[in-house]
């Protein structure tokens, strides 16, 4: 049985979508959770409200994780208030997507920016808090298209598989003081930020993936909660898909 009793758990990016059903999740576990956002304090004080509603505890942090200064931010203030970090689920992804000849340079910063940057950023400050505890779990929400790669996201595909690369150093590197770092690639999954996509894509997306339907955010958050938890103890620097069978690695 998972169970994350007075764990510290920060996920980025936590007020809607995946980040929303992970912290959730946490707080049902018995962890303590920070939630966070970048605009819209409205959202995370109703993700709070639905916490503490079910019995669960956690504090909201508002920082934009794409700037290293507020990235350090959300880690410390999270460390001051309860004395250490044992979990950070970089979660935090947002998509600019073009053909590359019509893709401007600001898009593709704008996305590695908060992709793949914030993920370095709140890790390195974590990372130094983790070691000192010799615990740690870093979960980085990927995709699939970072394995597989996506016409018209050259640039978040790019940042997801920068995240896998990221994940499979990171763990190398710091494995000897208990910390795993770990990816999660999530298939489609209905959420603000893929409101946009078409019937039609999003059909084609249902006819090839092996198990016939979309996502949940909650499935996401289930293989998450997983890779934090004490049972994960001997499983660092892989990729989870959580994609219906969409791309087999
Ligand atoms: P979403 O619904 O758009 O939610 C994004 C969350 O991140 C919001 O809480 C948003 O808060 C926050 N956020 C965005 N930029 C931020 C920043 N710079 N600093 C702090 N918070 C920030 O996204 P989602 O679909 O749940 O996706 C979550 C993760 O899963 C992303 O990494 C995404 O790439 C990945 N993923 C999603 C899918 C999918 O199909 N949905 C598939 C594969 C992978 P504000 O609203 O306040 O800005």
């Amino acid at each position: 049985m998972i169970n994350l009793t007075d764990k510290i758990a920060i996920v980025t990016g936590s007020s809607q979508g995946i980040g929303k059903a992970i912290v959730i999740l946490f707080a049902q576990l018995g962890a303590k959770v920070v939630i966070n956002y970048r605009s819209n304090t409205e959202a995370a004080e109703l993700v709070l409200k639905e916490i503490i509603d079910r019995g669960g505890e956690g504090i909201i942090i508002q920082a934009d994780v794409s700037n290293f200064d507020e990235a350090q931010n959300l880690i410390k203030t999270t460390n001051k208030h309860y004395g250490k970090i044992d979990i950070l689920v970089n979660n935090v992804g947002i998509t600019r997507d073009n053909l590359i000849m019509l893709m401007k340079p600001a898009d593709w910063e704008m996305v590695m920016q908060n992709n793949l940057n914030s993920a370095y950023y709140c890790s390195k400050v974590a990372v130094r808090l983790m070691m000192k505890k010799r615990f740690g779990r870093i979960i980085n929400i990927s995709s699939v298209v970072g394995l597989s790669g996506q016409g018209g996201q050259t640039n978040y595909s790019a940042s997801k598989a920068g995240l896998i690369g990221f994940t499979k150093s990171l763990a190398r590197e710091i494995a000897s003081r208990n910390i795993t770092v770990n990816a999660v690639a999530p298939g489609f999954i209905p959420t603000a930020m893929t409101e946009g996509v078409t019937e039609d894509l999003k059909n084609d997306v249902i006819k090839a993936t092996p198990l016939g339907r979309l996502g949940k955010p909650e499935e996401v958050a289930y293989a998450v909660a997983f890779l934090a938890s004490d049972q994960a103890s001997f499983i660092t620097g892989q990729v989870l898909s959580v994609d219906g069978g969409l791309v087999m690695q």
